[in-house]
């Protein structure tokens, strides 16, 4: 079997789709299903996935775009280093344009600041290795895929005696928010989890989730296919009234998850108390820098102070994050706020769900 038929396949799309009427009838009630992965959010509007369900089913997106959820109050930190003498901030290019209280990293570069987008935290170290009379700091936002880049980063940091380099710890981890999320506004009937990070927990990594909330989980794929199987499996636990942890993309994701990356983590970092985007605090969803290494640490380092952050109040990120709102219900969409011009961090990212539904989304149509 070829690739196409393997994850496009038109034929086996229409079979899936007509699988997921039959079991969708048979609840026979609104469900709602929540993907939590930035790159699920990309491929469900870029593959028409929302226009293809059936009418009782909703797709929402969550809090799975790892810039999105970054909070306010961590950009302002990041500022308020950044215009220090004698700092270099390096990061992930989509953190550049990710407005803070009043500036963003990208106005600060242009007011002559030190800031490069690098690939890697391990270009940071190579960096600081160059500029060995500069302090340089990255910027450690993400999940569980890419907590363990940065850990290799301070383990390599350590090992090569770089003492001119450290990280500004944000990292988050997954199954915590998904918890969090079930006592909300909003009625989750399954959750579609996300494929990088169950590549890295594996699927024991979701049992929390299944075991207090009795909440469908589905573990799937980024093609077509993986996500048409993954929502026909969720609603064929919410049919049959089961919640487990299944596994649709087992092609990559084992039952334990990956051991080396797993030890990187408990390693460097300790779990702590994390603020979200959206969701605010959530008790042990976020990564510290263990003692250990705490002089990698540049929130130990500079001992950065900010002023209570503000959000702009017209921006319904916040909603969105949590499932409660669409892009489109957001006035400024397309109007005051484009890709172009991004307000919130949700059309700011290539993984936000308003630069998703602006790129894929239905919104020119209808307003024809
Ligand atoms: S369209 Fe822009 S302002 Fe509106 S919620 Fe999305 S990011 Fe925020």
């Amino acid at each position: 079997m070829n690739y196409i038929d393997e994850f496009r396949n038109g034929e086996i799309a229409k079979k899936l789709v007509t699988d997921l009427e039959k079991s969708a009838h048979k609840v026979n009630r609104p469900i709602t299903l929540m993907e939590v992965c930035g790159s699920h959010t990309m491929a469900i509007y870029r593959h028409g996935i929302k226009e293809l369900v059936p009418q009782n089913i909703k797709l929402v997106s969550g809090p799975g775009c790892p810039v999105c959820v970054t909070p306010v109050g961590y950009i302002d930190a990041a500022i308020e280093i950044a215009r220090r003498d004698n700092v270099i901030i390096t990061t992930f290019g989509d953190m550049m344009r990710v407005p803070g209280t009043k500036s963003s990293l990208q106005a600060e570069r242009g007011m002559g600041e030190d800031v490069r987008v690098v690939y890697s935290p391990v270009d940071a170290i190579e960096i600081a290795q160059n500029n060995k009379t500069a302090e340089i700091v990255f910027l450690g936002v993400g999940f569980e895929t890419t907590a363990p880049t940065s850990a290799v980063a301070i383990l390599t940091a350590e090992r090569e005696s770089v003492k001119n380099f450290s990280v500004l710890m944000a990292c988050k981890t997954m199954p915590e928010p998904m918890i969090a999320l079930m006592a909300g506004e909003l009625k989750i009937d399954g959750y579609i989890c996300p494929a990088h990070v169950s590549a890295i927990i594996g699927e024991a990594g979701y049992k929390p989730v299944v075991n207090k909330k009795a909440v469908p989980c589905v573990i799937t794929g980024f093609e077509p296919l993986d996500i048409l199987r993954g929502l026909r499996m969720l609603t064929d636990q919410v049919a049959e009234g089961r919640a487990q942890v299944e596994n649709e993309y087992f092609r990559v994701v084992t039952p334990e998850g990956n051991r080396k990356a797993q030890d990187l983590l408990n390693t460097v970092y300790v779990k702590t108390d994390a603020v979200w985007r959206g969701l605010g605090k959530i008790p042990n969803s976020g990564f510290a820098i263990s003692p250990a290494y705490e002089k990698f640490d540049a929130a130990k380092r500079f001992k950065v102070t900010v002023p209570e952050p503000k959000e702009n109040p017209a921006c319904v990120c916040g909603e969105i994050l949590r499932g409660l709102k669409d892009p489109l219900d957001c006035p400024l969409f397309a109007k005051a706020c484009d890709p172009e011009n991004p307000i919130g961090a949700c059309m700011v990212s290539s993984e936000g769900t308003c630069a998703a539904e602006y790129r894929y989304g239905n919104w020119r149509h209808n307003d024809a």
